[in-house]
């Protein structure tokens, strides 16, 4: 195996990874990036077809989300908003189809406000919680021995309201209400903005995308930092021995005075340590499974529902497809409806064969926009539970006891070995801009320690 010496060893080259390759490199330290996949981009994933692109994997920046605007600003690449226009639609079985405008969906007055005053107390609830340590919490012990699920059924009585805030918290984070420690919402929704803000799209978390998708801006920074990226990578072991690092990946291998893990704690954890990790450490990281998302593109010559007064978003109770967006490029050719399959109907799904989920999912397009959703001229998935070096998203989703128990190892350097990712971020954690401000945190962290 050829080994390379460098200062600083990164451990994949997802948003955070490549951030802190670039903060580094700017303050003159050596550093090489060993990436699993045969791209760089991680949880970013933009398809080129023939005159047109897709983002299979994280796409969205929201006002707040500096960072990956900034990013974004400075790689030249230009945002624009998700489409604005037309009636959004409500699926609710038994009742059916309906039209409606605004930000939250509902059937009746009384839903809309019962559904907004649910988002609004669960939101107040979060300013107890602090983002940099959530387990400190004055009833962190109380709130992390709950699920999203008990909060649920502790608060909200109408089932209309509770469907509408399954629906958001599936939305939020590829997950059952069951699956998420209520601590970790509250965490994740303060630091990001808001539950309200989370479920939003003007003015929310998905307001607005990168013209180009999402993964060219993480190309152009590997671009700019050229063969200290090296591809095709997967590490295996990382051994701490005599003052430094040895990295060893799959035909390559590197020595460096400090090595930075930006992978998700559940990919983190299936490297082999050398001394091995403490019990905390290794506590964390098989607790924390990812969310199951899958992400589904129907798309047609043009986007024909715009002429039918329709913005091509819809909320539904009946999955396996709840959330739709029109996620067209500027140029609308062609028109691109897109879906999410999440939480329990991802993890389900995922593991079907792929023309049962096509069948699945076109019977959603049509279930909301009639036959003439049937016959797409492509149709395009990301599954991202099978994807072997993300296993699921859109993040690390705790479950109840983990971030009192072991969330203090989150960040927590071992040894020489230093953690990244957007998991490990106190802002906007689970988004692109979170992967960001990781990978800036964790530059100045070792550049203090090299200096
Ligand atoms: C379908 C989907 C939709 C999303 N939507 C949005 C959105 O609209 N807006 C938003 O902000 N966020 C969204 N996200 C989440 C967002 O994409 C992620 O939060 C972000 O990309 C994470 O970046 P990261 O660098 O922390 O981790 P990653 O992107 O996961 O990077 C980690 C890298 O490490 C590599 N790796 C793992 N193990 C190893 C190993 N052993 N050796 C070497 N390399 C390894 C991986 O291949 C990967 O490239 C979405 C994600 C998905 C999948």
């Amino acid at each position: 195996m050829a080994t390379d010496s460098t200062q600083v060893a990164i451990v994949g080259a997802g948003f955070a990874g490549l951030t802190a390759a670039r903060e580094l490199t700017k303050r003159g330290i050596d550093v090489r990036v060993l990436e699993a996949r045969d791209r760089v981009g991680g949880r970013t994933w933009t398809v080129r077809k023939d005159g047109y692109w897709l983002d299979l994997g994280g796409q969205w920046t929201g006002p707040g989300q500096d960072r990956i605007v900034a990013l974004g600003a400075e790689m030249g690449v230009r945002s624009f908003p998700t489409w604005p226009e037309g009636e959004h639609l409500q699926y609710t079985e038994g009742l059916g189809l309906r039209r409606w405008t605004g930000a939250v969906p509902s059937d009746d007055v009384e839903t809309l406000s019962k559904t907004v005053q649910a988002i609004m107390a669960f939101d107040q609830l979060t300013q107890e919680v602090p983002i940099d340590a959530p387990w400190n919490a004055p009833h962190a012990r109380e709130w992390d021995g709950m699920t999203m699920q008990n909060w649920i059924d502790n608060n909200i009585e109408s089932p209309r309201v509770r469907d509408q805030m399954t629906t958001a918290i599936e939305a939020v984070f590829a997950a059952e209400p069951h699956d998420v420690s209520l601590l970790h919402a509250l965490f994740y929704a303060k630091a990001g903005g808001g539950m309200f803000y989370l479920v939003s799209t003007e003015g929310g978390a998905q307001a607005d995308r990168f013209d180009g998708g999402m993964q060219l801006v993480a190309e152009k920074v590997a671009a700019e930092l050229g063969d200290r990226v090296v591809l095709s990578a997967p590490v295996r072991r990382i051994s701490q021995e005599n003052g430094g690092v040895t990295v060893e990946a799959d035909g390559t291998g590197v020595k460096a005075s400090i090595c930075v893990v930006t992978a998700p704690p559940s990919l983190a954890g299936r490297i082999d340590y050398s001394p091995a990790m403490p019990p905390l450490r290794d506590h964390l990281t098989s607790r924390s499974p990812m969310g199951s998302v899958i992400k589904v593109y129907a798309i047609y010559d043009t986007p024909w529902w715009r002429d039918e007064g329709l913005s091509g978003r819809v909320v539904s109770d009946t999955g396996p497809i709840k959330v739709i967006f029109d996620n067209s490029t500027p140029e609308a050719t062609p028109g691109m409806l897109m879906g999410f399959i999440e939480g329990g109907d991802g993890r389900r799904l995922a593991n079907v064969d792929a023309d049962e989920r096509r069948k699945l999912a076109l019977e959603c397009f049509v279930r909301y926009f009639g036959d003439k959703a049937a016959k797409p001229v492509d149709y395009i998935e990301g599954n991202w539970p099978a994807e072997q070096w993300s296993r699921g998203c859109y993040g690390a989703v705790f479950p109840a006891g983990t971030l009192i128990s072991c969330g203090t190892a989150l960040r927590e350097p071992v040894g020489r070995i230093h953690w990244a990712g957007t998991e490990t971020s106190d802002v906007f954690p689970g988004y692109v801009d979170g992967a960001v401000r990781s990978g800036e945190r964790v530059a100045r962290e070792v550049a203090e320690i090299l200096d």
